[in-house]
């Protein structure tokens, strides 16, 4: 009722001032009781001097009811008038004129009351609707404030869609778990960073870049040094790199140290007997490790007699696509070195998808001992071994994601952890440990990055 009163006197309003507005629309934006915004859009009609009755509100309908009646009347002293030509006007049909004029004046005069008190109302609700379109427009800043605000301080009310609550928050939960994990115990005091023993991972510094690939070949691909070199011609400052883009992966670039590999060509080429499926090969005490392409075969290539040195099939192993990391590009078999040798990270029918650490003999390539993880390998994007421990990465493409998940073989035992770790170039397809470096090699989006790592000084099992 009020709601119409008030359109009703809204139109009434613009026609009130129709030589101002009447070829101007005009559109109000304000939030009603419960706080939802309402879009009014007024314009005056081209065509009509009012609104249509149906609109109208009981006072007007008097008002008309009585006009009405009024030319009603008129018609009939009109009518009266004709009538009495013929025979004259007398002293009735006078008394009746002046009758029905006093009931005319008094009409006039009730209406000018009326039109004098819905003047009235009129004002008032154009002081209400003044009052309104101010609280509208405060109600309306004062969300842009906390919107502002939210960015820096208050995350409570965003949505979840929000990249930036996600990344954002993300962060901070992540950081926060790291905290929540990691008791005091297990943290090494500074300047005591380089210890050479072995413990759980407790950091990872942010990405150095020492390459930057040039050519859409270097998309992907491994690099590394040797943590164990042997023989004269190569030592733990040469550096490794195998471009894995392609159909037919041969090519084993040598570098002789880490300034020539950030600034120019390698000193070797070697061309390797059978081609290297993805970027799980590794280099170990004078070998480099690797998966044949489309096959389970582990092939054992030697650097100082550049000849194939051991081949031999990674018994049940998933290949080509059944079994890889998220990232995908046939991950399926990760060949990986640590303090304590060298581990295959791979899947098998039997374990479901799940990751198996298969510790290797270097010399044959056979399998001496096997794990069976409780997460799946194509859940996470990359892993690694540091001092006999398993270490998934969650993701490849987030700026700030983490090392999710740790498995020590001594223990046989599996649990969450939260390591943030950075993926700073959005598309990381290698991550590989350098015992001798104490860093992590990776390969992310044709940038050849190292990581710092921190290590405790936790014995293994002691939670
Ligand atoms: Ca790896």
């Amino acid at each position: 009722m009020w709601l119409q009163m008030f359109f009703l006197c809204l139109s009434c309003l613009t026609l009130s001032s129709q030589s101002q507005a009447q070829d101007r629309a005009s559109l109000r934006r304000s939030n009603d009781a419960t706080g939802r915004c309402h879009y009014t859009f007024t314009v005056a009609s081209p065509e009509e001097s009012s609104c249509s009755r149906s609109s109208m509100t009981p006072e007007m309908d008097g008002v008309l009811s009585r006009l009405t009646l009024l030319e009603a009347l008129v018609s009939q002293l009109i009518a009266g008038v004709d009538g009495g030509t013929g025979t004259g006007v007398g002293a009735n049909g006078e008394e009746g004129l002046q009758e029905a004029y006093s009931q005319v004046t008094g009409e006039r005069n009730q209406l000018q009351q009326d039109k004098e008190r819905l003047n009235r109302q009129v004002q008032e609700l154009q002081r209400r609707l003044d009052e309104l379109s101010q609280e509208a427009e405060s109600l309306r800043q004062k969300p842009c404030q906390q919107t502002h605000i939210s960015g820096g301080t208050q995350r409570e009310n965003r949505p979840a869609s929000d990249p930036a609550y996600e990344f954002g928050n993300g962060s901070y939960q992540e950081m926060k778990a790291e905290v929540t994990e990691v008791p005091a115990s297990r943290l090494i005091p500074e300047g005591n960073q380089n210890s050479t023993g072995c413990g759980e991972l407790q950091s990872v510094a942010d990405p150095v870049l020492h390459r930057k690939a040039d050519s859409i070949t270097g998309k992907y691909g491994v690099w590394l040094q040797d943590p164990e070199p042997q023989g004269p011609n190569y030592t733990n400052k040469t550096v490794w790199r195998i471009d894995t883009v392609g159909e037919d992966v041969r090519q084993l670039f040598a570098y002789e140290d880490m300034d020539q590999f950030s600034r120019g060509f390698p000193m070797k080429v070697l061309v390797l007997p059978e081609p290297v499926e993805s970027t799980g090969a590794t280099m170990y005490r004078g070998s480099l490790y690797y998966q044949r392409k489309r096959s389970r075969t582990l092939i054992r290539y030697d650097l100082a007699s550049e000849s194939l040195a051991s081949r031999l099939d990674l018994p049940h192993a998933g290949f080509h696509g059944q079994h890889p990391y998220s990232w995908g590009g046939y991950t399926d078999i990760d060949l990986v070195a640590d303090e304590q040798g060298l581990w295959a990270i791979y899947s098998t029918s039997k374990a479901k998808g799940a990751i198996v650490i298969s510790q290797l003999d270097p010399e044959s390539l056979e399998v001496r001992k096997s794990w069976e993880t409780n997460i799946r390998k194509n859940t996470v994007a990359n892993a690694f071994m540091v001092c006999g421990r398993l270490y998934t990465v969650a993701s490849y493409t987030a700026p700030n994601t983490t090392i999710n998940y740790m498995f020590d073989t001594v223990t046989g035992v599996g649990r969450a952890v939260a390591v943030p770790f950075k993926n700073k170039y959005r598309y990381n397809s290698m991550v590989d440990y350098n015992h001798a470096q104490r860093k992590l090699y990776a390969w992310d989006n044709f940038h050849m990055v190292t990581y710092d790592i921190r290590l405790g000084r936790a014995s293994h099992g002691s939670n």
